[in-house]
């Protein structure tokens, strides 16, 4: 099965940004690729070569709720898919084990795809507790064929700190053991740590934040990706 690339650009690159990314972007065959841009960008990326997620979603149809975006909403526009559980939603905007498992039911009910996070902090691993809190993440997840799982080690994201490819093999295998579907790593990936970690039987793929913002550093990520496949 082919690797799959994901690029989260966070808060980065509004929509005359996500067209200049897109003039410089190439992948070759063989890999799959998803981008994740902001919501002002999504409607910008639509329509591009590639699958567009949006970086979060509302389980709500529609409602009071301030600031958010529903699943229907998100069809509308033409995005197939949502990541849900990023490490930066859980530490900064409250999310929980259980608003997850509410935005990625109502994602894949809307027909979207999902990419739902999981990881330790780097507490929970010093603790000794990343089975377990792996464990009851994973637990939430529903089970369909459309929700692919990124472990992210919150310890490594942004940070330049990536886990060892056998931390992250053993993390995979562990999630695969609870869940069966893909398994991306993600945290601090690029062109030269790509080979290690993508070459590990079950890591099938890469969530990127920092490296996806750059047109040709991703399109080397891809390429690495597609070598592997
Ligand atoms: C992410 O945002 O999901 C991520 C893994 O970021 P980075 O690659 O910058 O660590």
């Amino acid at each position: 099965m082919a690797k799959l690339i994901a690029g989260n650009w966070k808060m980065f690159k509004g929509p005359v940004e996500t067209l200049a990314f897109f003039d410089g972007f190439e992948a070759p065959d063989g890999v799959d690729v998803v981008l994740c841009p902001p919501y002002v960008s999504l409607e910008a990326a639509v329509g591009e070569e590639w699958p567009i997620y949006a970086q979060n979603v509302h389980w709500a149809d529609e409602g009071a709720f301030t600031g958010e975006i529903s699943a229907r909403m998100l069809v509308e526009l033409g995005v197939e898919g949502t990541l849900v559980g990023h490490s930066e939603r859980r530490l900064y905007f409250g999310e929980t084990d259980e608003t997850v498992r509410l935005r990625a039911e109502a994602a894949l009910a809307a027909g979207l795809g999902v990419i739902a996070c999981v990881g330790e902090t780097e507490a929970e691993r010093e603790a000794g507790e990343t089975e377990a809190v792996l464990t009851r993440q994973v637990a939430v997840l529903p089970r369909h064929e459309a929700l692919v799982i990124a472990y992210e080690p919150v310890w490594a994201i942004g940070t330049g700190k990536t886990a060892t490819p056998d931390m992250a093999q053993d993390a995979h295998a562990l999630i695969k053991s609870l869940h069966e579907t893909r398994v991306l790593y993600g945290g601090s990936v690029k062109p030269e740590n790509a080979i290690e970690l993508l070459g590990r039987p079950d890591v099938d793929g890469a969530l990127v934040g920092g490296a996806s913002l750059d047109a040709a550093s991703f399109s080397s990520l891809c390429r690495i990706a597609a070598s592997l496949s």
